[in-house]
């Protein structure tokens, strides 16, 4: 579906976005990676499915192309049920929201995609929805105007959110189970990018496996990007099948990362580094010199770039390591406190 924050979708024609639901995981057992996630909302399926209930409402959380979507509509097919998508930004009046609702059939998914872009009204009607499976609703307007109450039937909706900081309270507290994705690592995006592999039915040599994989930033939908590039050059420039020479030379031509840093990750590096001395600095100034919202670089941006070295968080702010320092190509500076 469309995400105008997803910063890493790489689906740019109606064709790709055919092959990605064809790569998308349909139930658990295919769903690589978040172990302990998928263990718990097994279980959570299973209990709610033996007491006839719709599930609890679920919270996912994480940066974009980590499987919110995907496992939203696995947990539709395990629980037998319906499943309805929107996204936050769509829903701007109440009664976008009250259409959707009220054609929900019995214990099916709502999906909205980043739900901290609800509107402050639409995110109010959603709380009695949630919360007693009803809605009020206004008919009529002037002095004949009106409220009444519409019983919906029971549902779970599933939220997700790449800033989860801009999520208020009210609503985060209406979520029973909460659960934040993390970055995939090599052994599971590697296994993801064979699994697509077999679905697009081509040839691909472990090796080469592992160098998608490790270019792709941990996430799984730039895995399968990256894999349908490089089987576009296998078949114009190679036999058709994936092997390391010609892994290599797509990354090349495609001017894809070593470490799979996109381009704003090698901004934040470049100018922690040119305009801050290397740090410490803190996130609000990161922010107003890369040009983009300080929440945004926290809660999408730096985690990778903390999980794979490239910065750290001091007291005093965030600091580039030597190896993003290595990684560009860029000479220390003295060991000189900066004086920002
Ligand atoms: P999000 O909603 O978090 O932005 P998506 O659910 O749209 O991410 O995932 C992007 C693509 O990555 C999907 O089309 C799917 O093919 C693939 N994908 C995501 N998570 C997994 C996973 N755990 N295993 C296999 N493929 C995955």
């Amino acid at each position: 579906m469309s995400d105008p924050i997803d910063l890493h979708d790489h689906s740019f024609s109606d064709k790709e976005t055919d092959l990605d639901k064809q790569l998308r995981p349909l139930s658990f057992s295919d769903f690589k990676g978040q172990k302990q996630i998928v263990e718990n909302l097994k279980v959570f399926v299973q209990a709610a499915k033996m007491r006839g209930e719709a599930l609890d409402h679920v919270l996912l959380h994480g940066p974009p192309g980590l499987g919110k979507t995907t496992l939203s509509s696995i947990l539709s097919n395990e629980l037998g049920v319906g499943l309805k998508l929107t996204s936050g930004p769509v829903l701007d009046k109440p009664g976008d929201l009250a259409g959707l609702l009220t054609n929900l059939e019995e214990r099916d998914v709502l999906f909205i995609d980043e739900i901290h872009r609800l509107s402050p009204i639409v995110e109010e009607y959603l709380y009695s929805a949630m919360e007693d499976y009803k809605i009020d609703i206004m008919i009529d307007k002037g002095p004949s105007a009106r409220s009444i109450q519409l019983e919906l039937n029971p549902f779970t909706l599933v939220g997700a959110t790449t800033r989860s900081g801009l999520l208020t309270s009210p609503l985060r507290a209406r979520f029973g189970i909460k659960a934040h994705f993390e970055y995939y690592d090599l052994d599971i995006l590697t296994g993801i990018v064979k699994r697509s592999a077999q679905i697009l039915d081509v040839e691909i040599n472990h090796e080469s496996a592992v160098e998608i994989a490790s270019r792709s930033r941990g996430t799984p939908r730039i895995v399968n990007a990256l894999l349908r590039r490089v089987r576009d050059f296998a078949q114009v420039k190679g036999n058709g099948k994936i092997d390391i020479e010609i892994t290599r030379f797509s990354l090349e031509a495609l001017h894809i990362d070593k470490h799979g840093l996109d381009e704003m990750d090698n901004k934040i590096l470049t100018t922690i580094i040119d305009k801050f001395k290397g740090g410490p600095v803190g996130i609000t100034t990161i922010g107003t010199a890369v040009g983009e919202d300080s929440g945004t670089i926290e809660e999408v941006y730096e985690p990778f770039l903390i999980k794979e070295g490239f910065i750290k968080r001091t007291p005093r702010g965030r600091e580039v390591t030597e190896l993003a320092y290595k990684h560009l190509g860029r000479v220390k500076y003295g060991d000189s406190p900066s004086l920002f």
